[in-house]
């Protein structure tokens, strides 16, 4: 991949201050940037990386699912649970039609697949990079002043001072004020700091960011700073939880980092064999060994919003318990018991499921990652796949039984895969007992009835996630309460703006994450210049 980072370099002297630096150049930090550098804004972006958006090339593995195809934000911002609430404001002003304009509007075509999620037509992540790095760089794409993108440039703290202006109902009107004798030092302490009364009115001193050290030395001087330096998963990207540290010092809070979207690894030999291969539209179960499950409701909810099951089958609206008092985002059958002895069935969900060398994946297990992991402190967990989810057993019995009747003859592995995928063949034979050359006229009742059980419920035991660096995203962040979502810009730090991972926003797989890089990251890059930097 060539580097055309490298291209825009451009040499600073100390003395330059930018009106914007924005810090990590994933996805958010790159929207932001063009969008301010759009506005002709002076904007300059620092990656520690050699290239920009390392974990962008590898997002939705290689083809980058670029967002939902969800138009409606309400139904949209369903899928955030409870961060749902805090994103309107930024959603009303780029949503998932505005993020698809600007992709098509550079020639990207793009195309949606199941479950609405939008991939580019050419399957590769690199055209949506290009896109990006296009954007920022290519004053003709809309923006008077390209901007200034310096990669191997590792942020390793912030320099601050106090200033004072009118109470925090006016930030955001440039009414600060810097104050002369305000010295220069390193962001230790939380804002905001020497509250006074001042002729009835309460003048509150506020930490601004007045540059950032790098870790050669130099120091990056600008009036606001958008912050886009990732959550913690998939460390090798670039993506190791810097920004917490610093934001913490800077009097946010921090809920912690937790893995979320996690692939799943299981103890059966047998998976490994069918590493690479994926079913399109799996139907779940979860079911747990041994009766009722206390769970504190400590586990974050990954599935879409659930439905709870009564006993007598009716579907209603509701928050999911596991065993009854816990959370959990899928469907809960109370009391159901099908087919698995002493264990209790904890919920129902369909979608891509991917098998690997450890066990798991795919947007449907990632989906439920967060609910197996608790539920694997009270007890054994069984992940049950239904391989022919359309068929009830009566109609599978009825289908093997005619498929036998017309292939007699037919070795069994052969003709079984009219039904299931040839991957899966060896599996269920040995778990039936049917040995490889048996013809189809052989196959016994029982093993007929052990099938359809097999087809029904491929069992498989979870033994632990892959670990909070294989996650796709980590839930945690800074807490949504201390954002301003009109324009992402920080309430403890005024001239501060957070962006994409660096959130505390729950979501499921299926382009949520990308789509909230591009909503927060437009806004921020939209917002700055009108808010702190003065224009
Ligand atoms: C394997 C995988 C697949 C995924 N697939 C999808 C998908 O298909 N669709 C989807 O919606 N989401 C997907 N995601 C999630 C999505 O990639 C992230 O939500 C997104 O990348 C977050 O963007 P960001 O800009 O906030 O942070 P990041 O992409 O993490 O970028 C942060 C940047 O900041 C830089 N940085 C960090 N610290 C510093 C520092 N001190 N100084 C300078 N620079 C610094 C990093 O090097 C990095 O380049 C996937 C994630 C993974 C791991």
């Amino acid at each position: 991949m060539k580097n055309p980072t490298r291209a825009a370099r451009f040499h600073l002297t100390k003395e330059t201050t930018y009106d914007l630096a924005v810090i990590g150049g994933g996805p958010a930090g790159m929207m932001a940037a063009g969008r301010a550098a759009e506005r002709g804004l002076k904007v300059i972006l620092l990656e520690k990386n050699s290239a920009l958006g390392k974990k962008l090339l590898i997002s939705g593995g290689g083809r980058c699912n670029v967002t939902n195809a969800e138009f409606d934000n309400r139904a949209l911002l369903a899928k955030f649970k409870e961060s749902g609430k805090f994103l309107f404001s930024a959603f009303a002003q780029h949503s998932v039609k505005e993020s698809l304009d600007f992709f098509h509007a550079t020639g990207m075509k793009t195309k949606v697949e199941e479950g609405q999620r939008v991939f580019p037509l050419s399957d590769k992540a690199q055209s949506v990079w290009d896109v990006l790095l296009a954007h920022m760089k290519d004053a003709k794409h809309g923006g008077s002043n390209p901007v200034i993108i310096r990669d191997n440039a590792e942020v390793v703290g912030f320099e601050s001072k106090v200033v004072e202006g009118m109470d925090s109902r006016l930030r955001g009107n440039d009414n600060i004020e810097i104050v002369d004798s305000a010295r220069l030092e390193e962001v230790v302490s939380s804002t905001p700091k020497n509250e006074e009364e001042n002729g009835g009115v309460k003048r509150v001193g506020h930490k601004i960011i007045t540059g950032v050290r790098l870790l050669n030395g130099e120091v990056i001087r600008a009036r606001s700073f958008i912050l886009a330096t990732g959550g913690k998963s998939h460390p090798e990207t670039g993506s190791t939880g810097d920004g917490f540290a610093w934001l913490a010092k800077l009097g946010h809070t921090i809920a912690p980092p937790m893995a979320a979207l996690v692939p799943i690894v299981v103890s059966d030999p047998w998976v490994k064999a069918l590493s690479g291969v994926s079913l399109k539209n799996a139907k779940i179960t979860l079911f747990q060994n041994g009766g009722k499950i206390e769970v504190s409701g400590a586990g974050k909810v990954g599935g879409g919003v659930g439905k709870k099951v009564g006993s007598a089958g009716k579907i209603s609206e509701g928050k999911l318990g596991a065993g009854g008092v816990g959370k959990i985002g899928l469907e809960k059958i109370s009391g159901a018991v099908i087919g698995k002895s002493g264990a209790e069935k904890i919920g129902v969900t369909r979608g891509k499921v991917l098998f690997t060398h450890f066990g798991l994946s795919g947007p449907a297990i990632l989906n439920m990652s967060s609910e197996v992991n608790e539920l694997m402190k009270y007890g054994d967990v069984i992940i049950s796949i239904d391989l022919l989810p359309e068929h009830d057993y009566s109609m599978l019995n009825e289908s093997l039984q005619k498929l036998f009747t017309a292939q007699s003859n037919k070795k069994f592995k052969n003709a079984v895969t009219e039904l299931i995928p040839a991957a899966f063949v060896p599996v269920v034979m040995e778990k039936a007992g049917i040995e490889s050359d048996t013809f189809c006229h052989s196959v016994t009742r029982e093993q007929r009835l052990a099938l359809i059980k097999i087809f029904k419920g491929l069992e498989i035991h979870p033994t632990g996630l892959l670990g909070a660096d294989k996650a796709i995203i980590t839930s945690g962040g800074v807490v949504l309460p201390e954002v301003d979502f009109r324009t992402m810009q920080s309430r403890k730090v005024p001239n501060l703006f957070l962006v994409g991972d660096i959130l505390n926003i729950d979501r499921p797989s299926g382009g949520y994450s990308l789509q909230l890089c591009w909503t927060t990251g437009w806004v921020a890059g939209n917002s700055v210049s009108s808010v702190s930097a003065g224009k």
